[in-house]
């Protein structure tokens, strides 16, 4: 298993993937495991071990990534790996960034979010909530205390190239890029927290408000981007920003060929957007000037975040363990490797 002194250091872009275990629906279903996660940065795609008949469905697949993690691994410890080494950015006048990537019930809102399926509503343990109590604990440090910084959080979502202020009753809001080149998401509620219970409260919130009026949580998550923001101020100004974000579900970029006119733009959006961000990362990792950041909503917002002397970003692919699922998943693992 993964320790600490496998911690990568000081690297731009990290990418890893982690695999969820097999869920009720699965078992019922007699899905099979195709997904193995032999050592700490690999992930094996192959052919169930239980063969069901002497059909070959599946060419082993095997690919490396910064970290794999297995589906005993917990949300602390995807975490220890992920966000974790990205919260001192921030406090260092940095711009930082968390994506998870995947299909939709492949874990992305539980990793990012916390737990909301079912009568579980435990946000406490999701990456939001790990790196809010990291700020908090970061603040006490003497060289942090004496600067006096705020700390500030928005939440909103981007569905269908418009976005949404999740703590401001979906209010839509404009995004307007000004002569500097500075992109601001005009009305964006910043509220101020204190502690990591503010905090909690604040995706409570948003998370109820994103997912209201909708006849599932799946249904309309798996179409947006969800964008929870943790913002330090010093004297009002900007000192550095966590982005961390829970895409849409990446399946959905086929829709493309959907009978269902709404469900054709959205799928084209969400497909556009994904292959923005694809680049938009590349582009920062080899320290490009040209950032295509205007090909989308979801990048042009996080336009700052993606330019400057340190911006870092990491990106959990999730994949689900079924042969059901393989094509999303393989589909998965090749855009999380072509980041890099
Ligand atoms: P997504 O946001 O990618 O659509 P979810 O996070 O909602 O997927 O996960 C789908 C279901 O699988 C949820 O019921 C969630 O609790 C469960 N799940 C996801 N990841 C894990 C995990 N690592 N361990 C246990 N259950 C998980
Ligand atoms: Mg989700």
């Amino acid at each position: 298993p993964l320790t600490t002194n496998d911690l990568i250091e000081d690297h731009r872009i990290c990418v890893c993937v982690r695999a969820r275990p097999l869920n009720k629906k699965e078992l019922t279903t007699k899905d099979l495991d195709v997904i193995t996660i032999p050592s700490k940065d690999v992930v094996m795609v192959h052919e169930p071990k239980q063969k069901v008949d002497l059909t070959r469905y599946l060419e082993n697949q095997t690919f490396r990534f910064d970290y794999a993690f297995d589906e005993n691994s917990t949300n602390e410890m995807v975490y220890r790996f992920t966000a974790q080494p990205l919260v001192e950015t921030i406090f260092e006048r940095g711009m930082a960034t968390c994506f998870a990537y995947g299909q939709t019930g492949s874990g992305k809102t539980h990793t990012m979010g916390g737990d909301f399926s079912g009568k579980n509503q435990d946000c406490s343990k999701g990456i939001y909530a790990l790196s809010a109590r990291d700020v908090f604990l970061m603040l006490r440090k003497p060289n942090y205390k004496k600067m006096d910084l705020q700390v500030f959080a928005t939440f909103f979502e981007i569905y269908s190239g418009k976005v949404f202020d999740l703590l401001n009753r979906k209010a839509k809001l404009r995004v307007l890029e000004d002569g500097k080149q500075q992109v601001q998401v005009v009305g964006l509620q910043e509220r101020d927290v204190k502690c990591t219970e503010d905090v909690l409260k604040l995706i409570e919130m948003g998370n109820s408000c994103r997912t209201s009026g909708q006849t599932s949580a799946n249904a309309h998550s798996s179409r947006s981007h969800a964008v929870f923001q943790i913002i330090l101020r010093r004297r009002g100004k900007m000192h550095g920003k966590f982005s961390l974000i829970d895409l849409a579900g990446n399946e959905r970029g086929a829709d493309t060929s959907s009978a269902d006119r709404q469900t054709r733009l959205e799928g084209a959006e969400i497909n556009k957007s994904l292959l923005a961000l694809k680049e938009c990362i590349r582009a920062l990792g080899r320290n490009k000037p040209h950032t295509p950041f205007r090909a989308s909503k979801l990048t042009q917002v996080l336009r700052d975040s993606f330019i400057g002397e340190n911006s870092r970003t990491c990106m959990i692919a999730t994949i689900s363990p079924g042969m059901a699922s393989c094509e999303n998943t393989l589909n998965t693992l090749r855009y999380a490797n072509r980041v890099t």
